[in-house]
């Protein structure tokens, strides 16, 4: 049963409300961050923050108080969730309660919300055999139309993004952006791996800057395996020897096939493997 904190107010699920007059609610306006814990602690916790303010100054939002005190809340959302162990934690600021204008002055003051449920471990065959993606038609957003930077609640494009590769039997939802170069997941960061050089568009393709995604080059450090921001053509993707996706629930997952086009063999590669295996040790040192 998941537990909320509502603008100071600890429910479970059913008791958390927002009222209708929240533009997060009418327009969408609002940021969030998706965090997860490893041995109780929330991962890469400063990363996340750091990212929501980056989200929320990008559409003249604040984030109430400092850091600390949203761990404080966090932590306070946690206890009250019975028989926790590792956490699934989303928090979420919005622009809050006013009359129906996009004027900022109609919203003095933001909503925040902070989500905590148990984390839903991914099926173990994601890792151990790796998933589907569905190539969309849904393109990501063009960043100068809605920035993919800001990790907003708006999620349209990410949403029909994930519904069509979700008609189509796939897992995930590669997209391109408007170049036809290889973006990202409507929910996770994509890489390929060629020649044993791990390869990840850059952010000016229009994307997340994932935290996962760059946690990622440090454990390529720690491996002793290249991982580069490179332009990847729909060509780099379907001559690649292996592919993964990353993201904060996801970690490390093997993709198998795009389109039902297989990666090598259709197992997770070597690499890629390796990757995940740093990844796990160096996530619960962190
Ligand atoms: N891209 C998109 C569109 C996402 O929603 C997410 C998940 N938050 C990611 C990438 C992965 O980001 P992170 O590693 O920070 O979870």
């Amino acid at each position: 049963m998941p537990t909320v904190y509502v603008n100071g107010r600890i429910t479970d699920a059913a008791d958390a409300v927002i009222p209708v007059f929240d533009h997060g609610f009418l327009y969408g306006e609002g940021v969030y961050e998706t965090l997860r814990t490893y041995d109780g602690k929330p991962f890469l916790y400063d990363a996340h923050m750091a990212r929501l303010r980056r989200s929320a100054g990008m559409i003249a939002l604040d984030v109430p108080g400092t850091d600390d005190e949203m761990l404080a809340k966090v932590r306070e959302t946690m206890a009250a969730e019975k028989g926790l162990e590792e956490a699934y934690i989303r928090i979420l600021v919005t622009r809050g309660i006013g009359e129906l204008t996009y004027s900022l002055a109609a919203t003095p003051t933001p909503s925040l919300v902070i989500i905590v449920k148990p984390f839903p471990e991914p099926p173990a065959s994601h890792f151990t055999e790796g998933i589907s993606l569905a190539l969309v038609s849904i393109r990501r957003n063009h960043p100068s139309a809605l920035n993919p930077r800001i990790k907003s609640n708006n999620l349209l494009n990410n949403a029909l993004a994930m519904q069509e590769a979700m008609r189509q039997g796939a897992e995930e939802a590669l997209m391109l952006n408007q170049q036809n170069e290889v973006a990202e997941c409507s929910q996770s960061n994509f890489f390929i791996v060629k020649d044993g050089i791990v390869a990840t568009p850059p952010i000016a393709a229009g994307l997340l800057p994932g935290i996962t995604r760059e946690f990622v080059f440090e454990v390529g450090r720690d491996a002793g395996v290249t991982v580069e921001e490179r332009t990847l053509q729909t060509s780099d993707l379907w001559n690649a020897d292996e592919a993964f996706i990353t993201g904060t629930t996801r970690e490390i997952t093997p993709v198998s096939k795009v389109d039902g086009r297989p990666f090598g063999d259709g197992k997770p590669g070597p690499v890629t493997r390796t990757l995940l295996e740093v990844f796990r040790t160096k996530a619960r040192q962190a």
